[in-house]
């Protein structure tokens, strides 16, 4: 099987492959999950980035990095912009976005558990090479309420999470507004917009499989 390149996805049936921008990423976006890791329900977005060397594509391979013994998987809706921009008004934010995919925000909690403790950023924890397992994207035309999908994640067919859009804390379009204050949006760039409960470690020979409704897949293995 071929394993897409690092740095690029592409839509669904398409074989044109889009460069990766920036991958930005939510924390706490969901209470449920918030509850799970002790941590506040933020009165703002939680924000962090990934580098686009963290991607893999469906039928890849997740590596565990030597430097953790308890990754973690995290299953979230990711937005693809596919129109920049700057200071965008929630009510035009749905014109940014080019589609919608399934992907995994692979987390080592020893090191992020560590990192937190310390007041220290999350980057090690949350950025390492194949971090960011991320299915073809759904074009925004075939989703037209963001808010209705629902997502789940199953580990050796065992279902282990499941998601609803409509339980975000910030949803699509306010978190695409939000993130345009900060940064200059770029086509290309990704949004990984938080997870639900249910997190939980990973191990060597691991089969996933997320799914996004019924439009669209993810399948890694653990190595
Ligand atoms: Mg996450």
């Amino acid at each position: 099987m071929s394993i897409a390149p690092l740095t690029t996805v592409a839509y669904l049936g398409s074989s044109t492959r889009i460069h990766v921008g920036k991958i930005m990423c939510l924390g706490r976006n969901y209470r449920e999950h918030a509850k799970e890791m002790q941590a506040e329900v933020p009165t703002e977005p939680v924000v962090f980035l990934k580098p686009a060397t963290a991607l893999v594509g469906t039928g890849g391979m997740i590596r565990l990095p030597s430097f953790s013994g308890d990754v973690h998987h995290e299953v979230e809706i990711v937005v693809l912009i596919s129109v920049g921009g700057r200071n965008i008004p929630r009510a035009s934010a749905f014109g940014h976005v080019g589609g919608y995919a399934i992907g995994l925000d692979l987390t080592a909690r020893d090191v992020q558990s560590a990192a937190k403790k310390k007041g220290l950023p999350w980057t090690v924890s949350k950025g390492f090479d194949t971090s960011a397992p991320v299915s073809p994207f759904v074009p925004m035309a075939r989703v037209p309420d963001p808010s209705q999908l629902t997502f789940s994640l199953e580990v050796n067919g065992a279902v282990r999470q499941r998601g609803s859009a409509a339980d975000m804390i910030f949803p699509v379009d306010a978190v695409v507004a939000y993130l345009s204050t900060v940064f200059t949006l770029e086509a290309g760039d990704l949004i990984f917009t938080g997870t639900p409960e249910g997190v939980a470690a990973l191990s060597p020979g691991d089969r996933l499989e997320a799914r996004l409704t019924d439009l669209v897949s993810l399948s890694v293995t653990v190595a």
